[in-house]
Order: C-alpha cells, then structure tokens, then sequence
C-alpha cells in the first residue's frame, strides 16, 4: 500500500511535468509520454502479479519423489530449493525471501515478477530525475523574477498582501487580479512542496530499491537464491577447509541462469519488456543440476 502511494505521489509529478516539457518541445513530451506509461505498466502488472501470484508449495500429501530432507514443522518431505517460511507456515517452493512490501513469499512461481518490479520501478524514478530535474531547478531558480511594478497592488511570494487601508477604493479588476496572484503563489507553492516530495521518493527508492535490485542481479548470475546464498558461501568455506573446490548445483553459466531466471529459453524479449504472465520452467519439485545430463 505504502508503495502504491508513494508511486502515485511520484506519477502525479511526472503527468503535471509533461505541459512543461510541451511548451519546450512537443515531440520530446511525445516520447516522455510513451516511455513513463510504458514504465508505469510494467510497474503495476509486475507489482501486481508479486503480490497476487502465490510463491507455490509442495502438494498436499503424495510422493515427491525428489524430496530430500522432511520439514521439520510442516512434517512432510521437502523438495530440493524448498525452504520453510514462518511467516507463512509454510513450505514454498525455491524460497527466495518472505517479502513485507509484497505481503507475499518470494519463491519459485513470482520471483520473476518480484525482481521484474524492482528493475522497472528503479528505471522509473531514474526515467523521472534525469527529465523532471530541470523542471525542478526552474521552478526554484526562475531566470527572471516576475515584475510586478507596474500593477496596482504588488505582490511579494508571502500569503500576505500589504494592505494598510480598505480594499474599498479598488475597481472590480484590481481586486479580481489580486485574488488571481494570491492563487497562482498558492498554486506555485504547491508544486513545490510537490516536486520536493516526489524528489525525496526517487531519490530513497532509487537508493533502496536499486541497491537490492543490484544484489539481486548477483544472486541471479551465480543461479542461486538469498537462502542458498548463506548455503552456498557456508559450503564453500567447509569445501575450501578440505582444499576442495564447491560448485552450485544449480549454476549453468551468468547467460543460462539468466535465461532460464527471465523464462526467456524460447521465448523472445518482448515477454521482459511487455507483460507477461509465462510462468518459471520445471515445477519446483524437481530441478535439474550441472551434474544431470539431460538437457531440459
Ligand atoms: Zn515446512
Ligand atoms: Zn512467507
């Protein structure tokens, strides 16, 4: 909930930016249009289909015939990648992390859409700076003050129009001039207080999201998940103790992982860059290993 705010915060700065881009240049506030909703799609569905798409678990009772150790809560065999969430109280299948922001598992059946939200919402607040910083140096550091001398009335940028005798003596126009002034400061300091807020947001979650984000991307390369991150670095530390060398099971090579991570084996990239709701290969139960020969 707390993300959809702050992005709605974000995207209401961006659509009251756009008439600011068209005075300057129309063909550029086009490709500005396109290019944030595209982003802003992608963000939602991705988002949505996080939160909306269970993690998966092992079936309720029947053989799992790969199963190789038994949960110790849930008492019942657990596949290979499956780890116990307590937060669930659940087994889920390739666990990846119990995500709050999601209110959901992240496991075997939306890590994709999890990681796939994190990328697009860190390329949005990026897509947003770079074109909404301008905007925002103008409208704190006009080129020209407004001069207002040669009005009746002058009006600083304070709410408070200096008035030491009654408006009385005022024609219709002049007062019709300085409600209008009085509204344009009090719009103007809206949009400020606006841009500020929508700066902050960027910038926290480009800083935020884009760091998890980054680790993120590691973890895919090297084919594993945040679990077996700690497995793995403890294995390999116990492997190294005996002067041997550990080799996750599950790491095909930076360019195999990511393919098979994106769904992307035979598929094209209009399924990364477009929604798409195909789900991961294989079932969760049973995975295949750099040590198998079949090639699924
Ligand atoms: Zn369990
Ligand atoms: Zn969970």
């Amino acid at each position: 909930m707390v993300s959809l705010l702050t992005l709605s915060i974000v995207y209401i700065a961006y659509y009251l930016g756009l008439p600011w881009w068209w005075e300057r240049s129309p063909s550029m506030t086009i490709i500005l249009l396109i290019v944030g909703n595209w982003l802003l799609v992608n963000v939602c569905f991705h988002y949505y289909m996080g939160v909306a798409v269970p993690a998966g678990n092992p079936p309720q009772g029947g053989l799992i015939p790969e199963a190789v150790s038994i949960c110790k809560k849930c008492i019942k065999p657990k596949p290979p990648r499956t780890h116990h969430c307590s937060v669930c109280n659940k087994c889920i299948l390739k666990m990846d992390h119990h995500c709050p922001w999601l209110n959901n598992c992240v496991g075997h059946y939306n890590h994709r859409h999890f990681f796939l939200y994190m990328v697009y919402t860190v390329v949005g607040v990026t897509f947003i700076m770079i074109f909404g910083i301008r905007l925002a140096y103008e409208e704190f550091f006009p080129d020209q003050e407004p001069e207002l001398d040669g009005h009746p009335v002058r009006l600083n940028n304070s709410e408070i129009i200096p008035m030491t005798e009654s408006l009385d003596h005022l024609s219709k126009e002049e007062l019709a001039e300085i409600a209008k002034q009085a509204a344009e400061t009090e719009a103007k300091e809206w949009r400020q207080r606006l841009i500020i807020f929508a700066g902050l947001i960027c910038v926290a979650t480009f800083a935020a999201l884009g760091a998890l984000a980054w680790w993120h991307a590691g973890l895919i390369t090297r084919g594993e998940t945040s679990i077996e991150a700690h497995i793995n670095s403890a294995e390999s530390k116990k492997y190294r103790a005996q002067n041997k060398f550990y080799q996750n099971p599950y790491d095909f090579g930076p360019r195999e992982n990511w393919r098979l991570f994106l769904g992307i084996k035979n598929r094209n990239w209009w399924h990364i860059l477009f929604p798409s709701t195909h789900g991961p290969y294989g079932d969760g139960l049973t995975w295949r290993t750099i040590h198998d020969s079949k090639i699924s």
